[in-house]
């Protein structure tokens, strides 16, 4: 279901097909790019001649192994682990660890294709990776959840390093999963090294801000987009869905700058509340009593929970994605276009399907795609990096100011990446044209490796 590309790249999507054969999010997030810079080849020959294309769909290492574990019961326990070292050119390996049930190899490399971009975006000098497993968090006590990281490092820690390649967190790897991580890796090499992983708590070498960035970011990147139109979210209406990291710091900056989030979610359904998501009841439930999204409603009465459903059918004029991919679909995005929806910010790494994101362009919705949108988790870790290095720590404030900075510039350039690629609104095409610049040109500088 993949539209056909331009000839300048069209091979070297049926050769990731036939390589990569039952991996359809990946192939979904390599033609994604693909599609955007057939342009750029075309006035950069340099690039075509250097295999710049070639070599970047293809890994530069994929890891892949066997993480054995004890559960409560005594059983014996096996998933699988992978991390995929996208590339190195532009910094140490960077990107999260992701664990739940759906995670495959399609998963990991589409999550480090689009890591490679992102990273690049933010300006930061990271490269780009992603891992987790198929392990599933949900119902598993303390205990055999850290007896699972601790497994997991035991393998992973070879390949790790603050040089080499520096994990986060993703879904199913927050501050806990992190601490344990990070812990055994401590244990078994014999090393303090703070900068091998971010996402750390503030006590043991984190940085101020990590925590909210990602959420911070994506609605950052939606004040700067509606700023274009004279716009701005103060008033607005605003979906978000999932109820995780991403979503809760979007649901409190959205509130900060003067909209109205009306929903969130998890996997039974949704939650809508036209009073506003009481953002301490919602974490009280999600953090703390580790309960469904439908308890919301039963504590507050301006709030209801609609079983199976999406938030894209309530009426707004901003959607904030925060779940997982593919959570919008070209139906979803029809009934935010029929109820009048302005602008969508993508929280979550590529929420919205090729159909979903052609609907809301052609009805000239602002849309702010996952790699420039939530890139500012990604480059609050590289801030994390920086005062590790430098042994320092910034206060909160700082540190917003900087996120703010390079959400602003995020826009900025992908903005004018479109334009001058006459593709102007465009931030798809501004954030692959933008991304895939960078890594090409040093990329060429660096040689055939
Ligand atoms: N998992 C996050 C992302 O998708 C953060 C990665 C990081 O901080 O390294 O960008």
């Amino acid at each position: 279901t993949l539209a056909p590309l331009p000839d300048a790249v069209r091979s070297v999507f049926d050769t990731v097909q036939l390589r990569n054969p039952r991996e359809p999010e990946f192939q979904q997030a390599v033609h994604e790019v693909l599609h955007s810079i057939a342009p750029v080849l075309e006035s950069h020959p340099e690039f075509v001649a250097g295999g710049i294309v070639e070599r970047l769909v293809e890994p530069e290492r994929q890891i892949m192994f066997r993480v054995p574990w004890i559960d409560d019961a005594g059983q014996v326990r096996v998933n699988r682990g992978y991390r995929i070292q996208f590339s190195s050119v532009l910094g140490p390996y960077k990107g999260g660890l992701r664990f739940h049930p759906s995670v495959n190899l399609s998963i990991v490399k589409f999550l480090g294709f689009e890591q490679i971009f992102k990273n690049a975006l933010t300006g930061q000098g990271i490269g780009g990776a992603k891992g987790g497993s198929d392990f599933d968090p949900h119902g598993r006590s303390n205990a055999e959840i850290m007896r699972f990281c601790q497994s997991f490092m035991n393998e992973l820690y070879r390949h790790l390093g603050e040089h080499t390649d520096v994990p986060a967190g993703d879904i199913g790897v927050g501050a806990r999963e992190i601490g344990f991580l990070f812990g055994q890796y401590r244990k078994v090499t014999n090393r303090h090294e703070s900068g091998m992983f971010t996402g750390k708590g503030v006590q043991w070498g984190g940085a101020e801000v990590r925590t909210e960035a990602t959420g911070y970011g994506a609605v950052f990147f939606a004040e700067e987009m509606l700023a274009v139109r004279g716009d701005s979210l103060a008033g607005k209406r605003v979906a978000i869905s999932g109820s995780g990291n991403v979503a809760t710091y979007a649901i409190d900056k959205a509130r900060q700058l003067g909209a109205t989030p009306v929903t969130a979610s998890d996997s039974s359904g949704y939650i809508v509340d036209d009073a506003g998501i009481d953002l301490a009841l919602l974490r009280e439930l999600k953090e703390v009593r580790r309960a469904r999204i439908s308890d919301y409603a039963r504590e507050r009465p301006s709030a209801r929970f609609v079983e199976g459903g999406t938030p894209w059918e309530v009426a707004v004029d901003v959607a904030i994605p925060s779940a997982t991919q593919n959570e919008l679909d070209v139906d979803d995005a029809r009934t935010l276009i029929a109820n009048g929806v302005i602008a969508v910010s993508e929280g979550a790494n590529m929420p919205s399907t090729p159909g979903a994101v052609a609907a809301l362009q052609e009805a000239g919705v602002l849309f702010g795609p996952g790699k420039a949108a939530n890139a500012g988790g990604v480059a609050t870790s590289a801030l994390e990096m920086s005062q590790n290095a430098a042994r320092q720590r910034w206060s909160f404030d700082d540190s917003e100011a900087k996120l703010r900075a390079i959400m602003a510039d995020i826009h900025r350039s992908t903005f004018e990446a479109a334009e001058r690629y006459g593709r102007p609104g465009d931030y798809v095409a501004g954030a692959n044209i933008t991304g895939f610049e960078r890594v090409a040109h040093a990329m060429l500088a660096q040689g055939v490796i």
